[in-house]
């Protein structure tokens, strides 16, 4: 069994965000406090304007609490530098928002490929690397498109591919579902389990209660405070991906589909060195089946068919 100790990766202490001064003063969140283990996917509930974007971007270092302590990962990064946190954020973090915040002028290969701008690798294996992800996503046949090209459902799924692509230990996901259609929410949300199932931490806010279903615990939230905290799975029983270090879909190669892989050891657990030999082979291939596919009417895969067996390999490992 993990050391339960070690397996917090959140901790937030009497977080307060306050707006304003004086009679304009209010608070988004008050003397929040919250502990999250890893392998959690807490989902998040409550009225519109009681805080839980605040609380999300405060968890994803993108905003700053006016007080309170915040250790991520053991790490006490209430007060780090900007840089720092920039850095950390990259790393540590993957963001899926309501409006898949893809960058409207770039490909949807150099979107996915964003986040690991901070990863020391050449613009080329980055590249490589979301070639890798996109085809897990079986998107790579748009991966030369722009996004307005795609429609939300597909987006989202890029935005999904783009936050794990640097191999995150946590992903938070605001509203994730809300633009789409339930078809589509149904698949996003399945993507969402499959990579939860590897021991990642989610947390999500959501206004569908059916979703919660999904979650191994459900919060909701009153005025910038929990009103209500459910766990509905025993930490002992969540995910993990062995000794409760950190768990990523790893891609091994540009050529072979992307392999779900529980890599507990390494931080940079994406590994591509065939990626280099096989660049410009792979390129060129990307570029004829971007042209084939624009000529050939668009079509969805009916159905999203996925090699289970590394994902039983992986839950096997896990129990070791
Ligand atoms: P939710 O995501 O639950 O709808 P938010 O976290 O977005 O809520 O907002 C929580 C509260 O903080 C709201 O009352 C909102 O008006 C307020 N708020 C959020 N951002 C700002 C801001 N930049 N300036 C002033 N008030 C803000
Ligand atoms: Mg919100």
């Amino acid at each position: 069994m993990a050391n339960q100790e070690n397996d917090t990766i959140i901790e937030l202490k009497a977080v307060s965000k306050r707006y304003g001064f004086g009679d304009a003063e209010s608070y988004a969140l008050r003397n929040f406090d919250l502990t999250v283990k890893r392998g959690e996917f807490i989902m998040i509930m409550g009225p519109s304007g009681c805080g839980k974007t605040t609380l999300l971007n405060i968890i994803g270092l993108l905003d700053q609490a006016s007080s309170g302590e915040y250790y991520l990962a053991g790490k006490n990064v209430a007060r780090v530098s900007a840089r720092k946190k920039a850095r950390f954020r990259a790393k540590e973090i993957g963001f899926i928002f309501q409006n898949f915040n893809l960058v409207p002028t770039l490909s949807i290969l150099e979107n996915v490929s964003l986040p690991l701008i901070y990863s020391g690798y050449h613009k080329t294996r980055r590249l490589n690397m979301a070639d890798s992800i996109l085809e897990h996503f079986h998107l790579r046949e748009r991966e030369y498109y722009m996004p307005y090209q795609l429609s939300g459902g597909q987006q989202q799924r890029v935005a999904i591919a783009r936050s794990l692509i640097a191999s995150p230990s946590i992903i938070l996901a605001d509203e994730p579902t809300g633009n789409l259609d339930s078809r589509n929410s149904h698949i996003i949300m399945e993507e969402l389990q499959e990579i939860h199932s590897l021991g990642n931490t989610i947390i999500m806010v959501t206004h569908n209660p059916a979703l919660t279903t999904y979650a191994t615990r459900v919060i909701n939230m009153l005025d910038g405070e929990i009103d209500t905290d459910i766990k509905t799975v025993d930490d002992s029983d969540l995910p993990r991906g062995g000794k409760g270090e950190k768990v990523s879909v790893k891609v091994l190669s540009t050529r072979n589909p992307i392999k779900m892989e529980v890599d507990s050891e390494s931080e940079v657990v994406v590994s591509g060195d065939k990626v280099s030999a096989e660049k410009k082979k792979t390129e060129e291939k990307a570029s004829k089946e971007t042209k084939k596919s624009k000529e050939t009417k668009e079509e969805e895969p009916k159905t999203r068919k996925r090699s289970l067996k590394p994902r039983k390999k992986a839950k096997k490992e896990s129990k070791k």
